[in-house]
């Protein structure tokens, strides 16, 4: 069984002392790939490093969180915009909107989002996106910019059935982590009404582990649980779920 985790902060210092044994441990249940979302400028370098490290294993992403949107925003999006020119990246993330911690600066982090969007077009890479209590936000930047070429996945989707539904109109993936296996987490009610198709796996490490994990760091070898969860949801095996997402997501990150 090949599992992708598309959406991972390895590179966290959540993992300083042990993160070659834990990309190990992932690769042994199968985890042979981990896409690696950038959060901002203090990101970059050990993001890259870790790249270098583990090249077969760990591939970077280049973008700005919308947490790190400040008023000066412009200076970290020139980077981002910089790298992107610079070298290869498997996709223009982590980007979007969130409201839960702070809504000061919406303005900011919607025009961050549209400059990035415009960056993805350009450079035809996928995007990913953060959308925390942001959901319509979100859905309408990337409504009004969709032309046919923009792909990419709503990362950590935990919306409604509707939602999906509209994210898959906008020919879109849904990234589904630890949340699938909460209690409370609401995608039972949506992963029974989605295809396959429409999704890729993530931990988002190192943060929402799994159950019985949760509230520790999560690390990529919880994927399997996930993995589980969305089968027992999907009436699927596990094996199609790992087959499935696996393609979805190599083939929208090398497409
Ligand atoms: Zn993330």
């Amino acid at each position: 069984m090949i599992l992708v985790d598309s959406h991972a902060h390895i590179y966290s210092e959540k993992f300083s002392q042990d993160r070659d044994e834990a990309l190990a441990r992932a690769l042994a249940e199968g985890v042979e790939k981990i896409y690696m979302p950038n959060i901002d400028h203090t990101s970059i370098d050990v993001m890259l490093e870790t790249e270098a490290k583990h090249p077969q294993q760990c591939i970077a992403m280049m973008g700005l969180h919308p947490t790190s949107v400040d008023k000066d925003f412009e200076k970290e999006l020139y980077l981002v915009e910089e790298w992107l020119g610079k070298r290869e990246f498997a996709a223009v993330g982590e980007c979007g909107i969130d409201l839960y911690w702070d809504k000061t600066f919406l303005p900011q982090q919607q025009e961050a989002l549209k400059v990035q969007v415009a960056l993805a077009k350009k450079h035809s890479l996928p995007i990913v996106l953060h959308t925390r209590d942001s959901f319509d936000e979100t859905y309408d930047i990337i409504a009004a910019a969709q032309d046919g070429t923009l792909r990419g996945i709503f990362h950590c989707f935990s919306g409604t059935p509707e939602q999906a539904s509209k994210v898959k109109e906008l020919n879109f993936l849904m990234g589904i982590g630890g949340v699938a296996t909460f209690k409370n987490g609401g995608l039972d009610k949506v992963l029974p009404h989605v295809q396959l198709e429409d999704l890729v796996l993530e931990t988002d490490c190192p943060y929402l582990a799994p159950t019985p994990h949760r509230g520790k760091r999560n690390e990529p070898v919880y994927l399997p649980l996930v993995a589980r969860c969305v089968a027992e949801l999907m009436d699927k095996t596990i094996e199609e779920v790992a087959d499935t997402t696996t393609r979805n997501a190599l083939a929208l990150f090398n497409g």
